[in-house]
């Protein structure tokens, strides 16, 4: 893919539709992925550091809403509690995929999967975002398996979340419905 050689490419719109996975919003998202392809290139070639992303990981289909945003925060506190000053730019978007935070950070991209993996685990809403790394000169993020880590698993059952969603074990509102719980339940104990 061609390097982008402006800021202005790194800005991308915000998209809000409430439908059905129609081939349009399979179109939205396929060119999303592109642009954020793009956008994570400018940010290496920029600070030729890994980059990260932070992502509610919501169900359904309107995923900018108040609760994917609300977790976004709360994660991203934590985030630079554990990143700090290895942090060197932040940008947020409201994408198809969701509300979505990019960050530049300084350090070994293995070590920094291996601290997102902890988030992921530790918070108590870290199983409904998912925090991927992207390390300088490859096109893929850092995965779990390459770090001897299990897939991540369902919120419902204990297979790994990618079987549920290929094989549609669950209805999207059952998903939709216990992340809601589980996020009402930490608001009151905060
Ligand atoms: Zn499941």
């Amino acid at each position: 893919m061609e390097k982008q050689r402006t800021n202005e490419n790194a800005v991308m719109p915000v998209v809000q539709h409430a439908r059905r996975m129609t081939k349009e919003k399979y179109e939205e998202i396929q060119n999303y992925r592109v642009r954020k392809c793009q956008t994570i290139e400018e940010l290496h070639r920029i600070h030729e550091k890994p980059v990260m992303t932070l992502r509610a990981n919501y169900p359904g289909e309107d995923k900018n809403n108040e609760i994917t945003r609300l977790v976004n925060r709360e994660i991203a506190k934590t985030f630079d509690e554990i990143f700090q000053t290895k942090i060197l730019a932040v940008e947020n978007f409201d994408t198809p995929e969701g509300p979505t935070t990019f960050y530049v950070v300084k350090g070994d991209a293995r070590t920094l999967k291996e601290n997102a993996i902890y988030i992921e685990q530790s918070h108590e809403l870290g199983r409904f975002v998912d925090i991927d790394v992207y390390d300088i000169d490859e096109e893929y993020a850092v995965t779990r398996v390459e770090l001897a880590y299990e897939p991540r698993k369902c919120f419902l059952c204990d297979e790994p979340a990618k079987e549920c969603s290929r094989n549609k074990t669950h209805k999207t509102q059952d998903l939709v419905d216990y992340m809601i719980e589980e996020v009402r339940e930490y608001l009151e104990n905060i």
